[in-house]
């Protein structure tokens, strides 16, 4: 175990759930420290200063989504929060505070691995000296002189689609909320234009996707957003 080894704060209230989590972390080489409410989840994670927080939503105190907030008052720490199936508009609600994704409960170990995986990811990439360009695929986007080819083609977007792109790449991997997406792309004023997200979304697919139906790059996330596959 070096120094160096990320440290996950796990807040969860079923004693499971939190057994399960914590092994789970512990076995991979992170360092867990963990807190059964909302209130010892924000005070630890002040002490501890995590590399990432799991985050369930449902605790007995404060809900996760005002533990979300109150971290999101003073540290940009990733935020994977934790619910229970059929929740759609508390994780868009987490999401929307500023948790980074979310995982629906029962999920498995390598799903969960995976994301933790996404989320540390994100941190480094997001530094000042970000990435000239991304590939996912046959799929390339150079930021640089804004150009996106598709198997070596050129791809013509719209400045709107260009920009939708670029926000849902940068974030690849990660699900983007509609209300984060139109904030991005067609800022805070436009927020509750979902459909604009939709439409574009459409148009992305039939530039970008071999078969627009099942999509391979700008996957649909039921009820919450966009997550852009990062493999
Ligand atoms: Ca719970």
């Amino acid at each position: 175990m070096t120094a160096l080894a990320p440290h996950i704060l796990i807040v969860e209230d079923e004693p499971r759930m939190a057994r399960f989590l914590s092994t789970l972390c512990d076995a991979h080489g992170y360092r867990v420290v963990h807190a059964e409410t909302g209130a010892d989840g924000v005070a630890r994670a002040a002490d501890h200063q995590p590399d990432l927080v799991l985050l369930d939503l449902g605790l007995p105190d404060i809900d996760g989504l005002e533990v979300t907030r109150r971290l999101r008052q003073w540290t940009h720490v990733p935020i994977v929060v934790l619910s229970a199936r059929g929740l759609e508009a508390d994780k868009v609600e987490a999401l929307d505070a500023g948790a980074d994704d979310y995982l629906t409960k029962p999920f498995g170990a390598q799903e969960l691995l995976a994301r933790i995986r996404v989320a540390l990811r994100r941190v480094a990439r997001n530094t000042p000296d970000g990435e000239p360009a991304i590939t996912v695929g046959g799929l390339h986007i150079d930021l640089a002189s804004r150009r996106v080819t598709r198997d070596d083609e050129d791809v013509h977007l719209t400045p709107r689609e260009y920009a939708m792109l670029t926000t849902l790449a940068r974030n690849a991997g990660r699900v983007m909320t509609h209300r984060q997406i139109l904030r991005e792309v067609w800022g805070p004023n436009a927020v509750d234009h979902t459909h604009y997200v939709r439409v574009h979304a459409a148009r992305l697919r039939r530039k970008l996707e071999d078969d627009p139906a099942r999509p391979r790059y700008i996957l649909t996330e039921t009820g919450v957003g966009y997550r852009f596959s990062d493999e």
